[in-house]
């Protein structure tokens, strides 16, 4: 959101992502056959919902450890890939309502917070006009409304649970979701496949990656870096942001460097040049090594080599003019020097 309302504004703007490209509208397979697949949709250690679902990531990262405090079980599901974990959400999409913002007023529990609904209702009458949301003005309290598209008229036996509902005086309205039930923005309205968990290919559903990177991306002021975890943002001298720094992980996935730096990548997405001032660097990748994932296996400076990795299921050695370094693997997959 950030990135789309700062280049909308004349800004221009890098935008890191950890994890790999991609496009909705071309990389979802939102009307595959399960049968297509010699995995019937299985899971994948990439997507755990699922080989068909959008989203790359899941509650374990490769190179990336997550621990809990002692007696705790919190596990943080985490997306790696452009648009985030909106290729995941459900689309429900809620205002707080102004008692949301009370909570000590209420209850003694919890801060009140510094603003009110009335603070953010202009922020959320906006959002929904941008993306598109579905819903009905209900009159409930604490659920304020908003500008909404019409919802799906309900299914047989969803009339049958409302007709129940409203006899119990339990109050049944249709849900609110960040689909587009008519053209909108641009947008093609849904056909109902029923399939959002893929990635909408007819870009009718809320995405980030579609709806707010693509646009912002047309405007020519976006850079957008994938495979790029930021490690620190940089400050001069005047506390002001002056940079990132980010490198490569055992994944060949870029996490940490400094200063301005020129990447180029295959069609696969491996990189295979890397520019710092005059200093050109190029890459040889094997695809097929023992790891499972591409890893550089040379790296040149004037058609030169400079450096040679060897891998087995692991980094094992790395060879250059001071000599030649053996490794091992710590339980997180960090390489170990020996
Ligand atoms: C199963 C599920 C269902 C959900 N359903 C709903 C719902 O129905 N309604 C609702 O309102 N919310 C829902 N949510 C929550 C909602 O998806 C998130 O709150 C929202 O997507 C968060 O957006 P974000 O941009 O803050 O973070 P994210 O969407 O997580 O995006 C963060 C991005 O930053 C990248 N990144 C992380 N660290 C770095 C780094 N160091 N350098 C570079 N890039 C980095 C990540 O790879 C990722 O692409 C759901 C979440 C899940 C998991
Ligand atoms: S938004 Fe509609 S058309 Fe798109 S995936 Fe969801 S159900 Fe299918």
């Amino acid at each position: 959101m950030a990135a789309y309302v700062l280049t909308r504004a004349g800004a221009n703007v890098l935008l890191l992502e950890a994890g790999g490209p991609w496009d909705n509208t071309k990389d979802s397979v939102m009307l595959k056959m399960p049968y297509e697949s010699p995995r019937r949709g299985a899971s994948t250690p990439d997507r755990p919902f699922g080989e068909f679902d959008a989203c790359i990531g899941g509650w374990d990262l490769q190179g990336e450890p997550f621990t809990n405090a002692e007696g705790t079980d919190f596990k943080w599901w985490r997306a790696r890939m452009v648009g985030g974990r909106t290729n995941h959400w459900g689309r429900i999409s809620l205002r707080f309502g102004p008692e949301d913002f009370k909570a000590k007023s209420r209850d003694g529990l919890g801060d009140d917070w510094p603003i009110g609904y009335s603070d953010l209702a202009p922020y959320y009458d906006r959002i929904d006009k941008l993306i598109g949301v579905f819903g009905n003005n209900d009159n409930l309290p604490n659920h304020p409304g908003g500008y909404f598209l019409p919802p799906p008229p309900p299914r047989c036996y969803e009339l049958m649970v409302k007709d129940a509902a409203d006899r119990l005086n339990i109050w049944c309205v249709a849900s609110r979701l960040s689909v587009i039930t008519k053209p909108h923005n641009g947008r093609m309205a849904c056909h109902y496949c029923g399939q959002c968990n893929r990635g909408c290919r007819t870009n009718s559903n809320f995405s980030s990656t579609n709806v707010l990177i693509a646009p912002a991306l047309k405007t020519g002021r976006l850079t957008l870096i994938t495979n790029a975890m930021a490690r620190e943002v940089t400050v001069n001298n005047r506390g002001l942001a002056s940079g990132v720094t980010y490198g490569y992980d055992f994944l060949n996935r870029l996490t940490s460097a400094t200063g301005s730096i020129t990447l180029k990548y295959d069609g696969d997405g491996n990189r295979v040049q890397e520019t710092v001032g005059s200093a050109i660097t190029n890459f040889l990748v094997d695809d097929t090594n023992p790891t499972g994932y591409p890893q550089v296996v040379e790296e040149l400076v004037g058609g030169v080599v400079q450096r040679q990795y060897t891998y087995g299921h692991a980094l094992i050695s790395q060879n250059q003019a001071a000599g030649v370094s053996f490794y091992g693997m710590d339980a997180q997959h960090n390489p170990t020097l020996h």
